[in-house]
């Protein structure tokens, strides 16, 4: 077995040793999704490549913290450029027509977040240590920025403070762009702040009366830049220094180069020593789009048929996702999905021909385990050499078909360590059964007609002249975050907003 954990750094250009900073522990960052749609399957292959660092480190022996943070704010529509530009992807989702079932914007990002977490535990992703959200951690942004601005590396204009690049030497290392590459997209017709020193230098803070979501701070309302919140979330759950700083391969410029920039000018030490990226995610050979008819969310895919999926085992996907190495582009087809349910059957049909065969108590001695073992190490050790995920389930598959051909003359002793090792496996990998049963989908509606059948329920307490039941069930309505309204044409509800 590998004597080391090694991994692809994205900032070196090598595959490197992932050395802890204190001994025996790992800290561990992972770009989170924007919460302001359904997740597609292309977010959560990187999401996996996430899980699978924790669970490989964990494997390894280390004690690892896994901070994975919720994007609901300041994540503008045009992206790809240094300086962010367009609306907010919360704000268009709002209005959007699927947004129309949302009371506002923080209904939405709640909804959405929620989903989110349904969507991580159908797939087998183990939470998180922290799981921040944006919101929650405009105090740790604006004290940032207002450091940026001390230390000279931010400066402030009519519209907002930026971050100005020219005081960073090392800025555009991680993503190689060069000033030409800069200046070919700052040619592009988006709308930009004359008062800016240089065309690359990024917003900290964006000055807005008008945005749905503001806070105050020492430049009046406004919201943060999104590169900002993951330097401090990083910062505030695993200090200044981290091991390993992950995302999908869209996330090395602007974002992840803008909070390089940002926290080793906050430091002067080096934000994270690995940066490990995820490639893009086709399917059947084409780029995934809603317009191209081939665009997956995960419940897409694993809810019922009655709920409008296609019912797949959600481990088969989970398996599928990880089938290509994650430093390749992948290519989602329905061929790999299929073989890999017929993959996640047989894992069923051992762990019960195992259980089974532990009941029979067949005595016999173990030829299995010995076989089994090297098997589980070489699926570490492949997991250990840069996540190579094929080589690991070549192993996993290899296994199962192992204890499979014992047939009905598994023995007793054999069962008992076939038994230990699908849990192992499923340790590092997460595919050999489910930690939690289906999450189904937590539609807006089932919401809406619970408040409504207990609206019902207390008008007619009120009618009864039984005021302590119509209290009690304002009571629970209230603490499911509804607010009552008694108007003259009846009783009206809203969902009450973090703002209230
Ligand atoms: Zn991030």
């Amino acid at each position: 077995m590998a004597e080391t954990f090694q991994i692809f750094n994205t900032r070196t250009r090598k595959v490197e040793p992932v050395i802890p900073i204190t001994p025996g522990s790992l800290r561990f960052y992972s770009c989170g999704p924007t919460v302001y749609s359904y997740a597609h399957i292309g977010n959560f292959r990187s999401f996996i490549s996430a899980d699978l660092i924790y669970r490989t480190a964990r494997e390894f022996g280390l004690d690892v913290s896994y901070v994975t943070n919720v994007t609901d704010v300041g994540h503008l529509t045009v992206d790809d450029l240094s300086d962010p530009a367009g609306e907010d992807r919360m704000v268009k989702a709002l209005n959007s027509k699927e947004g129309e079932q949302f009371a506002n914007i923080w209904d939405l990002a709640r909804y959405y977040t929620k989903v989110l977490i349904e969507d991580w535990k159908n797939l087998n992703l183990l939470e998180p240590t922290v799981r921040p959200r944006a919101t929650e951690h405009m105090r740790e942004q604006i004290s940032a920025v207002q450091r940026l601005l001390e230390s000279g590396h931010a400066y402030e204009t009519d519209q907002g403070i930026y971050f100005d690049v020219s005081k960073l030497a090392e800025y555009g290392e991680l993503s190689g762009n060069t000033e030409a590459d800069e200046l070919a997209q700052s040619v592009r017709d988006v709308v930009t702040d004359s008062q800016k020193r240089d065309p690359r230098d990024f917003a900290l803070w964006k000055k807005d009366e008008a945005h749905l979501m503001q806070w105050h701070s020492p430049w009046g309302w406004g919201f943060p830049g999104w590169h900002i919140e993951c330097s401090v979330m990083s910062m505030s759950y695993l200090g200044e220094e981290i091991n390993i700083h992950a995302g999908g391969e869209d996330l090395i410029f602007p974002h992840h180069e803008c909070e390089i920039a940002q926290s080793e000018s906050l430091t002067g030490k080096t934000f994270a020593r690995h940066w490990v990226h995820t490639r893009f995610l086709q399917v059947e050979g084409q780029k995934m789009s809603k317009s191209a008819n081939n665009f997956y969310t995960v419940r897409d895919l694993i809810q019922s048929q009655e709920e409008g999926g296609r019912g797949v085992d959600p481990l088969a996907v989970r398996m599928t996702l990880m089938s290509g190495h994650y430093r390749k582009p992948f290519n989602f087809t329905f061929e790999t999905l299929k073989a890999n349910i017929r993959h996640r059957e047989r894992f069923e049909e051992a762990l019960k021909r195992v259980e089974s065969a532990q009941e029979q108590a067949l005595a016999g001695p173990d030829e299995l385990g010995e076989t089994l073992s090297r098997l589980y190490d070489r699926a570490l050790g492949a997991m250990l050499d840069d996540l190579n995920t094929p080589e690991a389930l070549a192993a996993v598959i290899e296994g199962v078909k192992l204890i499979l051909s014992e047939g009905n003359t598994l023995n007793a002793s054999s069962a008992v360590s076939a038994s230990g090792w699908l849990d192992k496996i499923n340790c590092l990998l997460g595919i050999i059964r489910a930690d939690h049963d289906l999450v189904q989908s937590t539609d807006k509606s089932d919401f809406d007609q619970k408040v409504e059948h207990l609206i019902e329920e207390r008008q007619q307490a009120r009618m009864d002249r039984n005021f302590t039941k119509a209290d009690a069930i304002r009571d629970s309505l209230s603490i499911m975050g509804v607010e009552l309204m008694d108007t003259p044409d009846g009783v009206t509800w809203k969902q009450r907003s973090d703002l209230d």
